[in-house]
């Protein structure tokens, strides 16, 4: 019964992780190109970092238009649609897309309450998995490492012991 519920939730992952994936490969290059570099991270600290980076690449690739255009005729803020996911603010007033850039880095964010673009939400799961199973991985090997030599020390650590 536990195994069978295990391999049922590491087969919901491997499907989570496949939907993930194509939701990435979907993307446009140099979108998915930015949105990739999460690969490298293998700390959360770094998983930050990447999302900060790739969001701020994101909004340097976007061409807004002028309001005008977008249909705001308020006079506000230039406007551009999510690269990644084609949405617009839900917003009742204004035009379609989102203000520019402040609007659209709070949906590629999340932040502010605004629902999270779609696509960005995939791929930092992609990215928080990935951290996650390094991290469980390095464990692992220092457990390996403490069960396979329980005597090597190092000097240090062999005073303290004796101390
Ligand atoms: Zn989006």
């Amino acid at each position: 019964m536990h195994s069978d519920l295990e391999s049922e939730v590491r087969r919901l992952e491997s499907d989570l992780y496949m939907a993930r994936r194509t939701i990435l490969e979907m993307t446009p290059e140099p979108l998915r190109k930015e949105l990739e570099n999460y690969i490298g991270c293998k700390t959360f600290d770094e998983a930050y970092r990447w999302r900060v980076a790739a969001v701020e690449r994101i909004l340097e690739l976007v061409q807004p238009q002028p309001a005008r255009e977008m249909g705001d005729h308020s006079g506000g803020a230039d406007r551009a649609l999510c690269p990644l996911c084609g949405g617009g603010s839900q917003s009742p007033y204004g035009g379609r897309g989102f203000a520019y850039p402040e609007g659209l880095k709070r949906h590629l964010e999340g932040s502010y309450n605004s629902h999270q673009c779609a696509v960005m939400e995939a791929v930092s799961g992609l990215c928080r998995s990935g951290v996650r199973m390094e991290l469980e991985r390095q464990e692992r090997a220092q457990a390996a490492v403490r069960v396979a030599s329980p005597r090597v020390r190092t000097p240090r650590s062999k005073k303290k012991r004796s101390a």
